[in-house]
């Protein structure tokens, strides 16, 4: 199948498709179309950047718009339940986007920011509510939302919702759903479909209890995003690092970048940076008020800002098209953080560059993504940051303590002919 029309969305969803330049479905699509149109559950394991919120948002829009009727006084017809603001806020968009054709109505609701409009606007009715699991529980319990008349239910970034401590929120508003109703029609049993970058064992289990009789499907194992990236890795010592950002955003080719930091204070540091050297740049992280943050990643967006600097909780789920460049100005201690991070570059069929800065305490963590990702990272030299004393020095690395057992193991000739220990040929 190669472009959308073989997929049996109702027409306007085709010409929102095409207003918006999409000429082929994602494999996440491909696959998670059809059995949702024809009503099943669905079990995806698939990470942001994949085009999973279209592959989900598409054929519910087209089941809503089969018997769309008014929106309804306080009861969708449609709960998408994502972790976090900025996540759900890009869902509510893309059901906008992808229904701007139709007469369905989609909102969102978040905690951080004033509830008033939001109970205004459920009481306007719509068919599809996005919401994160906190505020559509006080919204439940004020009495301004019911869930007895939903009739399709999707549970995005699981892993995520489970890793924030959201599993009683979620179980509680799974319980409040109808899983069987009786319509004008007949009877409707609850749709379900449930998307996670990764299954672990108790997102395994989550599934369990909500879907029945699922079609599973999986794409994009980490590799393949990483794979589109071009990687590179720049070791220079950390008192040099905000000198060399600058210096590297001399470079016009970098137009839209996505700048790492370890901690809010580093984010905050590293924009003001940027910006007193003349450089368009703003923090986007969790210490920021929801509407900063939003005016941040809008900036961003728009192409008002270059330079947009994150941590990791705060970058989650970002969905800006034409990410040029990721720079990790610190290396993630986790590897899979890294991962993330440069797959906010490459996103859905482009290429994209990511470089990391990396100083000797870094060098353990640099091994641990190079394994993960099972490819070497290309070293820059030919830089006039580039310092072989940060690329050799390995006697002053810090380590995690987690990790100082199996990085005694490694050999220490990392940048030499051999390979690290464990490292695939
Ligand atoms: P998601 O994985 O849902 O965060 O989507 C990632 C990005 O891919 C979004 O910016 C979408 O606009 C874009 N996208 C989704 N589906 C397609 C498609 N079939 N062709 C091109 N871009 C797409």
């Amino acid at each position: 199948m190669n472009d959308f029309a073989g997929l049996e969305l109702a027409q306007p969803i085709l010409r929102a498709i095409a207003d918006e330049g999409y000429t082929t479905p994602t494999p996440i699509q491909e696959k998670s179309i059809p059995p949702l149109l024809e009503g099943r559950d669905l079990l995806g394991v698939a990470q942001t950047g994949t085009g999973k919120t279209a592959a989900f948002a598409m054929p519910l829009l087209h089941r809503l718009a089969e018997d769309p009727g008014k929106p309804r006084y306080q009861q969708p017809r449609a709960l998408i339940l994502a972790p976090t603001r900025e996540l759900a806020g890009q869902i509510d968009d893309s059901f906008k986007t992808y229904g701007r054709h139709l007469r369905i109505r989609s909102m969102v609701v978040f905690g951080g920011i004033s509830i008033r409009p939001q109970i205004q606007a459920l009481a306007r009715g719509t068919h599809v509510l996005v919401a994160t699991p906190g505020r559509l529980i006080d919204l439940m319990k004020q009495g301004h939302v019911r869930l007895d008349r939903v009739e399709f239910f999707i549970l995005d970034e699981a892993d995520r919702m489970l890793d924030m401590g959201f599993i009683r929120d979620v179980k509680k508003i799974s319980a409040a759903l109808p899983h069987r109703q009786s319509t004008g029609t007949g009877q409707i049993r609850l749709q379900t479909g449930l998307f996670s970058a990764t299954m672990p064992q108790s997102v395994q289990a989550l599934a369990d209890g909500l879907l029945h009789d699922p079609v599973r499907v999986a794409v994009t194992p980490t590799a393949t995003t990483v794979e589109k990236v071009e990687q590179r890795v720049l070791f220079v010592p950390k008192d040099k690092k905000r000198a060399l950002l600058s210096k590297m955003l001399d470079d016009e080719e970098i137009k839209r970048v996505l700048i790492f930091t370890r901690t809010k204070h580093g984010a905050d540091r590293v924009a003001r940076h940027l910006l007193d050297n003349g450089i368009q740049s703003d923090a986007i992280h969790g210490n920021k008020a929801q509407n900063a943050r939003q005016r941040a990643l809008e900036g961003f967006r728009s192409g008002r800002i270059r330079a947009l600097v994150a941590t990791d909780i705060a970058a989650r789920g970002i969905d800006v098209d034409g990410v040029t460049h990721v720079i990790n100005f610190e290396l993630p201690n986790e590897p899979e953080s890294y991962v993330h991070r440069i797959g906010r570059t490459a996103r859905a069929g482009t290429s994209g560059i990511a470089i990391s800065f990396c100083d000797p305490d870094e060098r353990a963590y640099l091994r641990d993504i190079e394994k993960t990702i099972r490819q070497r990272v290309p070293v820059i030299v030919d830089h006039p940051y580039h310092t072989a004393e940060a690329a050799n020095d390995f006697g002053s690395a810090k380590q995690d303590p987690k990790r100082k057992k199996r990085s005694g193991q490694r050999r220490r000739n990392h940048r030499g002919s051999k390979r690290p220990a464990g490292m695939a040929a």
